[in-house]
């Protein structure tokens, strides 16, 4: 009986999954207790201007590998995570990491490249969230106007006035705020006035469905527009093709992250990636009197 067999296959399969979320699970407890070869670590995507291709600052993605797992993406174990409660510990590290590699950008002489870092809803849920992060700026000897939080669009379906209060608190600190994912939640419109956020990424979705540099039927434009209208930044998401690109400098898009200007990269490749692009001010202040 097919029926049958498709049903063992399903039972197999959640058994799989079961199992690997099990694993992830206690390899990610392991690792936040100092135990076992797990590994977190963060890439870095450069953001990118869209006249003139200058970095202005990097996005940092976590990744997890173990010898058990191999390399685990965000997408699965962000999730696990939040489920598991293992999330603001996690998220600490993440944090801690990111201002590090704000001290190498310092340290480089790359001054006033920006950070930013992808929180969770249910970090920003917690009371004491914005004072964790004022610690570990203070600890590390960051600039916080160098630090750039993204919290995407879904989580706002949650408590808007609470969630409100806690990003004003962050943006009282001088930390920038993206809304991230856009597009792809239940944002009302006129809530985005109020909202505290400095910053519109607008998703993928909208930016792979353009067809051409003067694509009428492309809503794109539009929610550039929209986010000017109301004071925010532009930011496109993965940006994979000239023709995207064009589109967006001709619709007023402010800056671009995707593989079109760099895939994620380790630390060193992205300050190397830096120094090819944004060449120094001193550098260019000796090649002007050269
Ligand atoms: P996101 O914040 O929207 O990040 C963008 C994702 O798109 C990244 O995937 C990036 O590698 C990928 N990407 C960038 N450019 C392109 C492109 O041109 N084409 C395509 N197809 N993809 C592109 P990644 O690193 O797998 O991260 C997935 C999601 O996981 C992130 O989406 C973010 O929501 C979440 N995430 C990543 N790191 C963290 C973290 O440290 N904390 C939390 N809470 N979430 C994180
Ligand atoms: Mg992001
Ligand atoms: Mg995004
Ligand atoms: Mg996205």
């Amino acid at each position: 009986d097919p029926e049958d067999s498709s049903l063992a296959y399903f039972d197999s399969y959640m058994e799989n999954e079961l199992q690997r979320e099990e694993a992830i699970e206690e390899e990610l407890s392991k690792f936040l207790q100092g135990e076992g070869d797990g590994r977190l670590y963060l890439m870095f995507q450069p953001m990118v201007t869209l006249k003139g291709d200058r970095i202005t600052g990097f996005e940092a993605l976590a990744r997890f590998e173990s010898k058990a797992l191999g390399l685990v993406m965000p997408m699965e174990f962000i999730r696990i995570a939040e489920r598991k409660q293992l999330i603001c510990q996690l998220g600490e590290v993440i944090f801690r990491e990111a201002c590090e590699f704000l001290r190498i950008l310092e340290s480089s002489g790359n001054h006033g490249i920006k950070v930013a870092v992808n929180i969770s809803g249910v970090q920003l849920m917690r009371e004491c969230f914005s004072e964790g992060v004022r610690d570990i700026i203070g600890k590390c000897g960051a600039d916080p106007s160098m630090i750039e939080l993204e919290i995407t669009e879904s989580i706002l379906v949650s408590d808007f006035e609470v969630i409100n209060e806690r990003l004003g608190q962050l943006r009282n600190q001088g930390i920038r705020i993206h809304l991230d994912d856009f597009g792809t939640g239940y944002s009302s419109l006129h809530r985005l006035r109020e909202l505290q956020v400095d910053t519109l990424k607008i998703d993928r979705s909208f930016i792979s469905s353009i067809k051409g540099t003067d694509d009428n039927d492309s809503i794109t434009g539009d929610v550039i527009r929209m986010a000017h209208r109301v004071g925010l930044v532009a930011v496109a998401e993965g940006v994979e093709t000239d023709l995207q690109k064009d589109y967006l400098i001709a619709n007023g898009c402010d800056y671009y992250q995707g593989y079109l200007a760099s895939p994620p990269l380790e630390k060193a490749k992205a300050i190397e990636l830096l120094a090819r692009i944004n060449p120094k001010t001193d550098e260019t202040d000796e090649n002007q009197s050269a």
